[in-house]
């Protein structure tokens, strides 16, 4: 799937849903340690730090799911008169 995860760590709440849902679509159970992606305690800045793992299929199930708006979708755009066509 074309785009990639964008994170403003300044929206996140440290709620952890986005770890709850990447282990349920993926696992079949809500356990934060089991997901991939890492919700940490950023202490210099006084804020919370989401960081994804290397085994993020990027499916976007966390997305979906993060309610503070802390993470989004960033689509990638190709300019078709610069595609290669056929
Ligand atoms: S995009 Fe990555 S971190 Fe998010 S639910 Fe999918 S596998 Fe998990
Ligand atoms: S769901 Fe969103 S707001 Fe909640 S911990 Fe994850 S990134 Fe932060």
């Amino acid at each position: 799937m074309r785009g990639s995860i964008e994170v403003n760590a300044g929206r996140c709440t440290g709620c952890r849903l986005c770890q709850l849902a990447c282990s349920w679509v993926h696992l079949g159970l809500f356990n934060p340690d089991r997901s991939h992606l890492w919700v940490k305690v950023d202490e210099k800045r006084a804020r919370f730090a989401v960081e994804f793992k290397e085994t993020c299929n990027k499916c976007r199930a966390c997305v979906k799911f993060c309610a503070g708006g802390a993470l989004t979708i960033r689509e990638e755009v190709t300019a078709l008169g610069q595609a290669p066509l056929g």
